[in-house]
């Protein structure tokens, strides 16, 4: 896998050109290989009945930056959208959320963090593409695929039992809008039949691709990453979701 692997919105099965380096040959077909991987993703959940939005039908930003390859994926992380995040009721306004998630996590990284987005109605939208690493779970995306539901999840004063709590005077001042919405999470929300239908045919569809064994909440996974911080996400609901889908594929819990 060569570092340079550049970002194309183009058609991706064409990817790199082919050098006359024997060396870079070899690449060549990894990358065609990932793009053909990607593809088959996407092919797969439309036979199953759901149409993936990809990128440029949601007309994604390019990322700003070079992401870093990512494969080899063995975890799943189950993330919610969190405050201000209210269940969208078509795909249009889902749109907008994916969009909004992207302008978010663009504020402070190269691209959206997660590899795919699910929404309420139970539109499956494509984030960050699959052949880069995800920015999901601070310190530690090695291998981790994300998925985003596309609403609060947490009850009130769950960011402040998992995250605030236990941290500095200063970062409680930082956070404090955060910990003024989180008390009140008039937005939270239940995640909707049609949303766990769709989440379930994507966990069902990477697995088919990847050698998936751990699948867990982000809150999971950040308490064994470096710093061992805690965080709502993807909060009470989203964990019920979480311990669900362990249970429907096998998947064991995260671990080191
Ligand atoms: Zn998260």
């Amino acid at each position: 896998m060569p570092d340079s692997c550049e970002y194309t919105a183009g058609p991706w099965a064409t990817a790199l050109a082919v050098s006359n380096y024997k060396a870079e040959e070899v690449s060549t077909i990894m990358v065609n290989d990932q793009a053909a991987t990607r593809q088959a993703i996407i092919t797969a959940l439309k036979k199953k009945g759901y149409s993936l939005v990809e990128r440029s039908s949601w007309q994604a930003k390019p990322p700003t930056g070079t992401l870093n390859p990512g494969w080899d994926y063995t975890d799943i992380v189950i993330h919610h959208a969190g405050h201000s995040y209210s269940c969208a009721i078509n795909t249009q306004g889902a749109i907008k959320q994916i969009r909004q998630a992207q302008e978010y996590d663009m504020g402070k990284m190269d691209d959206i963090g997660y590899h795919y987005a699910v929404s309420c109605p139970g539109d499956i939208f494509e984030a960050r593409d699959v052949r880069f690493e995800g920015s999901h779970v601070k310190g530690d995306n090695t291998g981790k695929l994300g998925i985003v539901l596309l609403e609060n999840l947490a009850e009130a004063g769950e960011a402040w039992q998992q995250e605030y709590r236990k941290k500095s005077i200063w970062d409680k001042l930082r956070g404090s809008l955060d910990i003024a919405r989180d008390a009140v999470a008039y937005d939270r929300e239940s995640p909707t039949q049609a949303q766990i239908s769709a989440l379930a045919a994507l966990i069902e569809t990477v697995q088919e691709y990847f050698h998936i064994t751990k699948l867990g909440g982000h809150r999971e996974y950040q308490l064994l990453a470096p710093g061992n911080e805690g965080r709502a996400c993807p909060g009470k609901f989203g964990m019920q979701v979480v311990k669900q889908m362990r249970s429907r594929f096998s998947l064991a819990v995260p671990s080191k």
